[in-house]
């Protein structure tokens, strides 16, 4: 690296990636780290796990992305540490990388409330290994419930519960309705579409807390049209190999999906500076960490509070309006500019739930239905990377949307029974 200033991004998802693209024109070095080699379009990541998309449809790696030039270096690796004193991070494997910016975007991973031996049971949706895991557990299930002639016995194979009643869980607790409902059964001769079970459990008194109510209200009743059981005020006690527990009563299956709470990135510890209940760090307003101006935190790892003094939403779009809001910073900067302050742009917020299904709350116009579902297809096709990805999801969702037929259903043996395919 030349006498150029360098810049370390930690992350290559969605903050870390319009971080490095923003800067990419710029007089500066940037190393990028990432313990994947791979940016991963998360939003999408539920139609891996229930066979609708493949893992080369949502994820691109970094390199392929950012392309080559100068003073640009991708470095495959798990950052352990943050000195700010000395200015560099450690990886795993004892390399230190020095700098004078350095931007975290770890993004965060799924908080199993102090059940840590849930995991096992209950995989969470967050990497692409989870999303394979998932799809072969519902698709190994589903061959097990063929072999059985007893429907008594068949019955746990046949039953599926999500936990967590956010975005994630209304979607795949939709996605699996489709599929355990519909567009796979008639695959199957041993059983039949009614004997199906699936169970969206939340804790809260409502399914997509944070939406307006009128939109919980109406993804419940889509779900239920669907036969998807929603379990509000249900929260869970125990999780086994076979059993999903409540204070009143259990459900006894091996489909056990976990999309309840999050927690930030473990390496935000290192830097020894105020965190909130979720481990976030607390940002000042141009989203440095206190007292250390060259040291920013980002996206799903960082605590910005908007307008109103609440704190912004675990959303792609607060990473990607930060990123590039940093790339301008660290710019103005080298041309001597005062800072400004990050100001979110709120442009709505939607979630799916099932084929031609979604509620959409946009600057507060909320609407469902056909109509909100074609708005999710064409912003989510949108945002995802590269002309590659767009086309080949698009023609999967059409074929999917006309056929009902989900093309990506191999049992792959890539996980063995209690194998954890890790984050
Ligand atoms: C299943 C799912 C569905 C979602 N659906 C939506 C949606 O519909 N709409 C929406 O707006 N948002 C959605 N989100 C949230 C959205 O994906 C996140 O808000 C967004 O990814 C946050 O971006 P980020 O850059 O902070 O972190 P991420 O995109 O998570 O990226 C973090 C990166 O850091 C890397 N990393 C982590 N720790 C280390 C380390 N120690 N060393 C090196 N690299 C590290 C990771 O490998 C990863 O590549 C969803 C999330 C999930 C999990």
């Amino acid at each position: 690296m030349g006498d150029s200033k360098h810049v370390v991004i930690v992350g290559g998802g969605f903050g870390g990636i319009s971080v490095a693209k923003k800067l990419k024109r710029s007089n500066v070095d940037i190393t990028i780290i990432d313990k994947s080699n791979h940016h991963l379009f998360q939003p999408l990541l539920y139609q891996v796990a229930t066979a609708a998309l493949s893992p080369g449809d949502i994820a691109v790696p970094i390199r392929a992305i950012l392309g080559e030039r100068k003073g640009l270096k991708v470095l495959l690796g798990n950052v352990t540490e943050v000195n700010k004193k000395k200015q560099f991070v450690a990886l795993e494997n004892g390399q230190k990388v020095n700098f004078d910016y350095l931007v975290l975007a770890p993004g965060a991973q799924y908080n199993y409330f102090g059940n840590d031996g849930w995991k096992k049971h209950a995989p969470g949706l967050k990497s692409v290994g989870d999303a394979l895991q998932i799809r072969e557990r519902l698709l190994l299930s589903l061959e097990k419930a063929e072999q059985l002639e007893d429907p008594k016995l068949r019955e746990p194979y046949l039953t599926f519960v999500v936990i967590g009643g956010g975005p994630t869980g209304v979607e795949m607790a939709g996605a699996i309705g489709e599929i355990a409902k519909r567009n796979m059964m008639r695959d199957y001769n041993t059983f039949s579409k009614n004997e199906t079970r699936i169970f969206l459990v939340e804790a809260a008194p409502k399914i997509l807390n944070g939406y307006p109510d009128s939109l919980s209200e109406q993804a419940r009743e889509t779900l239920e049209e669907m036969g998807v059981r929603v379990l509000t005020n249900t929260p869970v006690t125990g999780i086994s190999e076979s059993k999903v527990s409540f204070s009143e009563g259990a459900i006894d299956t091996p489909n056990i999906i976990w999309a309840a709470g999050v927690a930030a990135s473990p390496l935000l510890s290192s830097l020894e500076t105020k965190q909130d209940r979720t481990g976030r760090v607390f940002v000042e307003d141009d989203l440095s960490i206190p007292g250390n101006d060259n040291v920013f935190v980002i996206g799903d790892a960082a605590h910005k509070k908007d307008k109103s003094g609440n704190p912004l939403p675990a959303l792609a779009p607060v990473a990607i309006q930060q990123g590039k809001f940093l790339g301008n910073l660290i710019q103005n900067e080298l041309k001597d500019k005062e800072r400004t302050s990050f100001n979110f742009v709120d442009k709505g917020t939607m979630a799916t739930i099932g084929r031609a299904k979604a509620v959409a709350d946009i600057r507060g116009f909320k609407f469902s239905g056909f109509f909100a579902w074609i708005l999710w297809s064409v912003v989510h096709i949108f945002f995802l990377i590269g002309f590659r990805n767009r086309f080949k999801v698009f023609v999967e969702w059409m074929w999917h949307y006309f056929t009902f037929k989900r093309g990506v259903r191999l049992i792959t043996d890539r996980f063995s029974e209690n194998e954890d395919p890790g984050n």
